[in-house]
Order: structure tokens, then sequence, then C-alpha cells
């Protein structure tokens, strides 16, 4: 028989038992949500006095997904929402991987986080090295998969490295591979590229997150964004905290998104400034290589990364070494900051010995 690898019915069979089984908490306010202004709410133990956050949040979030899906033409039902994307990475390993007896796929360098997630639920992580040019190595992903395998991690752009993963590859894996492919989009706002978050419909193994940490300027307000097949999100809904977007983050995140021409003004910003620190970057002579970069960040390569490190930070400046990084030696990852603080950042860099 041939298994259609995308079947709803074969992203459950790589469910944990456990969360098959598992009925979600059912909070106070599942009941009533549309909220009415009217009733008198003696269900939930809490203080009645009015205030901005006296009642709990509402736990589906769903002022804040109409906007979201208003945004990115997307239904409500293919969206969950987490306390920063990396609640929405530790759901996902949650649902489909068993302690001590799954294992997950990454491609190093990337997002750090992944491997700590892992390692937090006892799962094996088994570490594909990028190719040279900084892609996804295709043959060696697909021979590290066993019965055993349950996600594979695609940062895109990724983090260190800043690069975009070729879009046939990543097709290639998700249409293939029997597993979850995890598309992480943290960066996807900067690149001249668009998001796979529409794909979702066409591919049930395939999730996309998203964040409103770098782009959108709101990493203090802590809130991700997860888009998956709705059959998908309610299962990652089973092990989702009741009330796991507070009150200010849906309020002061739902108030933010509308200023659309904002964000569109500063991620343009964002991306000529990159550009012109570029430059400027390549001038000094401790610099060896820039990577190209998809993302609001750039890998440099300078002669001796601990210590450039050091003396930046003497100077005022913190950056990211990435020197114990595989691939990533002598590299300092540099997020691009205002223009003033590029420009500090080149001076100081010039007065370097
Ligand atoms: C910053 C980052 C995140 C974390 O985002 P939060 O929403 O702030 O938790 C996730 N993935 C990548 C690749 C990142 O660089």
């Amino acid at each position: 028989m041939m298994t259609v690898v995308n079947s709803i019915s074969n992203v459950m069979n790589l469910v944990r038992p456990s969360v098959l089984e598992l009925t979600p908490y059912a909070s106070a306010k599942d009941a009533f949500k549309d909220f009415k202004k009217d009733l008198i709410y003696m269900d939930a133990n809490e203080n009645p006095y009015q205030s901005e956050w006296n009642r709990y949040p509402d736990p589906d979030q769903l002022a804040l997904k109409e906007a979201l899906s208003q945004l990115n033409g997307i239904s409500t039902d293919q969206l969950l929402l987490g306390n920063g994307s990396d609640e929405i990475l530790d759901m996902i390993y949650r649902v489909f991987c068993e302690p001590k007896a799954d294992n997950v796929i990454i491609n190093t360098p990337t997002f750090g986080m992944y491997k700590v997630l892992a390692g937090m639920h006892q799962i094996a992580c088994k570490e594909v090295l990028l190719t040279n040019d900084f892609q996804l190595d295709i043959q060696r992903i697909v021979e590290s998969v066993d019965t055993q395998t349950k996600i594979l991690f695609i940062c895109s752009p990724n983090n260190p490295t800043g690069n975009l993963m070729n879009k046939e590859d990543v097709l290639s894996l998700v249409k293939s591979l029997n597993i979850i492919v995890v598309i992480d989009e943290a960066y996807i706002d900067f690149a001249d590229s668009r998001s796979w978050l529409k794909e979702v419909v066409n591919y049930k193994n395939l999730i996309v997150t998203q964040t409103l940490s770098k782009a959108y300027g709101m990493a203090g307000l802590r809130l991700g964004i997860c888009y998956a097949d709705a059959a998908v999100i309610s299962l990652l809904k089973k092990v989702k905290m009741p009330y796991n977007v507070n009150i200010l983050t849906q309020k002061f995140a739902l108030k933010n998104l509308e200023n659309k021409s904002k964000f569109k003004k500063e991620i343009s910003e964002i991306i000529l400034n990159k550009g012109a620190l570029k430059s400027e970057l390549l001038q000094i002579a401790m610099v060896q290589k820039i990577y190209p970069s998809d993302a609001n960040f750039l890998l440099v390569k300078v002669d001796d990364a601990n210590k450039r490190y050091a003396q930046l930070l003497n100077n005022g400046i913190v950056v990211r070494n990435r020197n114990k990084e595989p691939m990533c030696e002598n590299c300092l990852r540099i997020t691009v900051g205002t223009a003033m603080e590029n420009k500090k950042l080149i001076e100081v860099f010039k007065t370097l010995k």
C-alpha cells in the first residue's frame, strides 16, 4: 500500500500516544468566548474589582488571532500563539517526542534552542552539518532519519549564518520525509522571499513558526506565532498552558500590529543599514569575510574572534561570539543597530590594534 506522507493520518501516527489520549484543561473562560460585559463572572475565583488585568486572559487569544489572520490571509484555526516562539517549539516537542525514545534532526550551526529543548525533554538530537555554503545537506538528512525520528528543524533564514535555505531542498524534504518539518521563520520579514505559511494547507506535516521579537520590535512582549494544519493546531492546543499569553501582551501586540507602516519602514531601514554596515566593515583590515545575510544581522569572520569580541566589549559594544560553533570559526554575529550605533561600531573597530 502506498503511504501518503502528508496525510493527516500519517501525522497522527507521529503523535505520542499519551497526548492523543489527553483531555486538555477546560478553563473557566472557555465557555464564554464573547466575554459579554453584562455577565456577572463568579466562575474563576478572580478578584472582582475592575482593573485592566483582574480577569484571566482569553486562553484562545481570538482578537489577536483575527488580526494575524487578516494580516497573513490564513484562518484562525491554523494559528497557535505562544509566549515567544520558544514556547511553541517546546509544545511541538511535547506533542511528538517520547522522552528517552524519540529523536529530532537539526542542521548545525543553527539556533541553539532546538538542542536545549531536546535536552530538556530527553530527546536525542541528531546534528547534520550544513554544506559549505550553509545549505541543507539533503542526503545526510535523509540518511539520518530512522523509525524514531519525529521532527526536522529548518531555520530559514538561519541563525547564525543568516541565509535562506533553498526552496527546492526544503520542499523535497517536506514532501518525502514522513516526519514533522518545522520551518523557523524568525527572520523571514528581512528576507527577499515569501513565507512558507500558506503551504501548511498542502502539507500536513509542515509547521511554520514566526515571532514578533525580531522584525516587529516586540521582543519584550513575548509573542510567538505558529502556523499549521488545523488538526495539528488542535494537537498543540492539548499541551498548551491555558493562559500562556497574558492580557498585556494580547492587548499591546494587537495595538502595535495596527501600525503596519511603522514596521515596514523600520524593516526597510534595517535592510538598508545592513548593506551600509557591511560595506564599512569590509574596509576594516581584521575583517576577513562577511557572509550573505537575509536577516537583520551579519556573520562576520575576523582574524581572532575571541580577541575582537573582548575588545568590542571593553568599548561598550556587545556582539555575539560564534567562534565555538562548527563552521563559524572566528565568526562574530553582529545585529544591525541604528545608523548611529552602526557608526559607533565602525569607529571602535577602526581603533582596534
Ligand atoms: C530569536 C529567535 C527565536 C526566538 O523567538 P522568541 O519568539 O523571542 O522566543 C526563534 N528562532 C530563531 C531562529 C531565533 O533567532
